[in-house]
């Protein structure tokens, strides 16, 4: 047991309705000044071997509840969330260091709603019927079976209740490995679903590091869906380990979107919307990192942006004026530091920041604008996952959307026009799984989230997540 921010947080594993420790442990330390908070249980094999056995043994039972009364019981946990969201949010912030006030704000109601919003659907579920030649067809959802479920550490929480929501109002039972770079909000959650009345082994946590415990989970035969949010190259190797037992799979991955700006825009708008990439230091899957902007407005866009992006408050995520905070880790603050050194070397410009934060040290990377990067290059191409946006002009509409769709991704895509023709004729041809016109980041959890090319496989949202945690099955009736 730790205490983190006032919060006593358990760092054992939960399996089986009780909580279990491991002899090796990792060491959690937060982003924001460096401080160690706390051992945590690092699980391998035997503790996945345990918790898939758990998860199945309370497989038949969950799967059997009502669907009413399962639903009833993912609403407690929706409260008990709500109830905590201060503790959750203060935990949250110290482990991976994202700003205490969107947490308080956006991400953990988000949270709750997860739960909320999913055992309601599950109840809204039409089992259709058909009807041929006299025969009826019912078509019904049932549960699939144990889903193992492996989630980042840029939005832990928020990510991983996107999943285990829909998968535990299908009837699924849940193994769970959180991100071994922020840990503590899912043994918060163990604990608040216990506190709810989730019976034993319905959902599990087993924490450790990707090859220890992540990989062992997703080999496993004993596992029906598998539900992923992370980078690619991972994506690759857990699609490989599943592929043996014919597991079916949703990934979730990166992206390289773009923020695509006509001079017909609201350019008021258009920089609001811009400097709305630097939350979450540019943590953000969706994030439109790459402002792709027509030539009569690029100069006084970037001009504005620039100037906007220099007032951004840098600093401690748990000040409410902060705007942005440190990188998760000295890892991933290398690699941030790696892109935007190796593309001013290849002759791109800084406009803004270009390295770390001097002042404040540690993992603050400075907010950065890099301008006149070489057509296809990696800036422009991979994904960064830092507070780095990229400036490109084009000129007409068939450009700009050839620029838009340049990269192997496809997750999302920010469009800015004042033209309503336009906005059909634009979106229509971009491929991104989320298209966004005049807005970015608003949408409603039915509808469907996912990615084309390298940003995924499959979507969720609504009945889309029972179409990927169900069993969809068709009895046929004779007259
Ligand atoms: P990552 O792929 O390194 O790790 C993600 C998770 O996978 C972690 O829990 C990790 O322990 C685990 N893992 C690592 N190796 C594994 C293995 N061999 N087998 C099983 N599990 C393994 O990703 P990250 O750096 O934690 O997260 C950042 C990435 O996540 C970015 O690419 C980002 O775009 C993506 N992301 C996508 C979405 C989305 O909804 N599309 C949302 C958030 C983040």
């Amino acid at each position: 047991m730790i205490e983190v921010e006032g919060v006593r947080v358990d760092t054992r594993h939960w399996i089986g309705g009780e909580r279990v420790a491991s002899a090796a442990t990792f060491t959690d330390i937060s982003p924001i000044d460096g401080a160690v908070l706390g051992e945590i249980s690092a699980g391998g094999a035997a503790e996945v071997e345990r918790s898939v056995t758990a998860a199945s043994e309370a497989f038949p039972a969950w799967a059997a509840l009502p669907v009413a009364e399962r639903s009833a019981i993912l609403r407690r946990v929706a409260d008990g969330i709500d109830s905590r969201r201060e503790d959750l949010a203060r935990v949250e912030t110290r482990d991976n260091g994202s700003l205490l006030r969107s947490h308080r704000r956006g991400v953990m109601p988000r949270v709750a709603m997860n739960f909320r919003f999913f055992a309601d659907h599950a109840e809204a579920l039409e089992h259709e019927s058909l009807e041929i030649r006299g025969h009826r067809e019912r078509i019904t959802y049932d549960p699939a079976g144990v889903t193992a479920i492996i989630t980042p550490w840029n939005a832990p929480l928020m990510l991983a209740t996107w999943r285990i929501g829909p998968a535990l109002a299908a009837g699924n039972t849940v193994v769970l490995k959180p991100p071994e770079w922020a840990p503590l909000t899912a043994s918060l959650l163990a604990d608040i679903t216990h506190e709810a009345g989730l019976p034993a082994g319905v959902f599990n946590v087993v924490q450790g590091t990707g090859p220890d415990a992540g990989a062992p989970l997703t080999r496993h035969p004993g596992i029906r869906r598998l539900s992923f949010t992370g980078s690619v190259p991972t994506a690759g190797l857990i699609a490989a380990a599943a592929a043996p037992n014919i597991v079916p799979l949703s990934f979730e991955l990166g992206g390289k979107s773009p923020l695509l700006v006509f001079d017909d825009c609201d350019l008021d708008l258009a920089v609001d919307l811009a400097v709305e990439q630097f939350d979450n230091a540019g943590q953000v899957c969706l994030g439109a990192f790459r402002m792709l902007v027509q030539e009569s407005i690029a100069e006084e866009f970037l001009a504005r942006v620039t100037e906007r992006a220099r007032g951004l408050v840098q600093g401690d995520p748990r000040d409410e004026a902060t705007d942005v905070s440190a990188l998760v880790s000295r890892q991933h603050f290398e690699r941030v530091s790696g892109f935007v050194e190796r593309a001013l070397a290849d002759g791109a410009k800084a406009v803004l920041g270009g390295g770390p934060n001097t002042e404040l040290g540690g993992l603050y990377y400075a907010p950065t604008i890099l301008a006149g990067a070489r057509q296809g290059s990696e800036i422009l191409t991979e994904e960064v996952f830092g507070p780095v946006l990229t400036m490109q002009t084009f000129g007409d509409e068939d450009e700009g959307v050839r620029m838009a769709n340049s990269t192997r991704f496809g997750l999302a895509a920010t469009l800015v026009t004042g033209d309503p023709e336009r906005a059909e004729r634009v979106s229509a041809r971009l491929n991104a799984g989320t298209v966004w016109v005049n807005c970015f980041f608003v949408r409603d959890l039915g509808a469907p989230f996912g990615g084309n090319g390298r940003s995924g496989i499959g979507r969720e949202g609504g009945t889309y997540s029972f179409d990927f945690y169900c069993d969809i099955k068709n009895t046929v009736f004779s007259p």
